[in-house]
């Protein structure tokens, strides 16, 4: 087992990961740029080393000082939260280069899953279900009009190097083509320097339906259920709730043992997930995220397992602490993203929290590198916590969610809790009745009136 890992990552998922560490008696590092010399990630590692000033571009993203801490702090494994270099096939490659161990999946199947086309050749070719679309990349206005005549409007532009909701444009016909085709390529070539796109057909109406899978990288792999995040803004997850409202234990034993066949198959190693539209009972794969999501918490609590634990084990060469046969879901859990965004327009407003407080009691985890007195820099992700409720069933995880909603005090910053709570008034909400379209509409709706 690893000696000291390092955390290349800051807020709640730096906490995380050296939460874990701890419990596994495991020494951690952090690192942190200027800005975050008085972040909480910093004070809990047992060291923190600083890496740079405030962008990210300079620090957290600033591979050779990050290969630097670790030789410094003689750390002998990385693990890379989400964001930043989690999904950077390149950092991989140099980090086993040093001799590291990153904690993930390998580099080649980083840069598989990272590129769109190739994720999704890759999965059909494993008999994974996809969106109907383009065979590969669609160089110009002329071919995507024959590929989109072929599939049927509307049809949605996607960058293959896509990620974030960035370098996706909906066509609704023929005359919006050209305008949605050059509008992705410019985005795409911008934000990830790569303008290749491709087509899908545009679901009207679907849910966004994820499964959380696991592999040994020996050529075994479980799944651990699905996670539906169909509540999003601008292609963005907002709340997230497991077991999905519209998924039954056959539906969902079939579609996790498609997608667990898959990842072993491909000798995946590590936490993975394969994200799909789920739309008139058939699924349709749009992408696979080779690391943990901002949203495991939710697996974790229906499960009862520990999911960086287990990636750390598994990066150590262990072999899976559970079986599929293990895995028994119990209950429902539903985790709301708290963000440092100003309603109704969610502009980011970084700020002083004067007062923190976290709600607690049964069911209730609170995922946070907020304190009373912390200074939120505004060089990052909005993101400040995560509330996790977990109940016997989906009106108890309800309840829980509007009490601890209730307790919860972050004093000094404007934050998204007022929609959650505004949330759990509506009808559909309670019902489970929604579709990723659902937040837009509701959204737009409330700025009318
Ligand atoms: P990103 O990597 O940028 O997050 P995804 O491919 O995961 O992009 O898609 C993000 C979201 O965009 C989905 O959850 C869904 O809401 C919407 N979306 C993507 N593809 C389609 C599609 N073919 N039809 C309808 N909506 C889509």
């Amino acid at each position: 087992m690893f000696q000291k890992i390092l955390i290349a990552n800051r807020g709640e998922i730096a906490l995380r990961v050296i939460r874990a560490c701890r419990e596994m008696g495991i020494a951690s590092v952090a690192v942190h740029s200027t800005a975050d010399s008085d972040a909480m990630h910093v004070r809990m590692a047992d060291e923190a080393i600083c890496i740079g000033p405030p962008p990210s571009a300079q620090s957290y993203l600033h591979v050779p000082a990050i290969i630097s801490a670790c030789e410094i702090s003689g750390a002998d494994a990385i693990h890379p939260g989400y964001g930043f270099l989690s999904e950077n096939a390149a950092f991989v490659q140099v980090v086993e280069d040093h001799g590291i161990t990153f904690i993930g999946p390998s580099s080649e199947h980083i840069r598989m899953m990272g590129d769109k086309i190739t994720a999704k050749e890759t999965m059909k070719a494993l008999g994974v279900p996809c969106v109907p679309g383009s065979d590969g990349g669609v160089p110009d206005l002329e071919t995507a009009s024959r590929v989109a005549e072929g599939i049927g409007f509307p049809v949605i532009v996607k960058a293959t190097a896509g990620g974030g909701g960035r370098g996706m444009k909906l066509a609704r016909s023929a005359e919006d083509l050209e305008t949605a085709f050059r509008t992705a390529r410019s985005e795409a070539k911008a934000a990830f320097g790569n303008d290749e796109v491709y087509l899908e057909k545009y679901l009207g109406a679907p849910r966004h339906i994820e499964i959380q899978v696991f592999g040994d990288g020996e050529g075994n792999a479980v799944h651990l259920g699905e996670r539906d995040c169909s509540l999003q803004r601008r292609h963005q997850k907002v709340l997230e709730e497991a077991p999905s409202p519209a998924i039954d234990p056959e539906i969902r034993a079939r579609i996790g043992q498609t997608c667990a066949e898959a990842v072993a198959r491909i000798g995946y190693r590590g936490a993975g997930t394969i994200e799909f539209l789920y739309e008139n009972g058939e699924f349709y794969f749009i992408e696979m995220n080779t690391r943990l999501q901002v949203e495991h918490p939710v697996t974790e609590a229906i499960f009862g397992v520990d999911l960086v634990r287990e990636q750390i084990r598994v990066a150590a060469k262990q072999p899976l602490s559970f079986a599929q046969d293990d895995l028994l879901l119990n209950g429902h859990a539903i985790e709301v993203r708290i963000n440092a965004e100003r309603l109704p327009n969610f502009t980011p407003c970084p700020g002083t929290v004067a007062t923190y407080h976290a709600p607690g009691g049964l069911g209730v985890r609170m995922d946070s590198a907020l304190y009373s007195g912390y200074r939120i820099p505004p060089y990052y992700d909005s993101l400040i916590a995560k509330l996790i409720v977990h109940g016997r069933d989906r009106p108890e995880a309800l309840a829980r969610l509007n009490r601890a909603l209730g307790e919860l005090i972050i004093d000094g910053v404007d934050s998204s809790v007022p929609l959650f709570r505004a949330l759990l008034d509506e009808p559909d909400i309670l019902r489970g009745d929604y579709t990723i379209h659902w937040l837009e509409r509701f959204l737009s709706q409330a700025l009318e009136s």
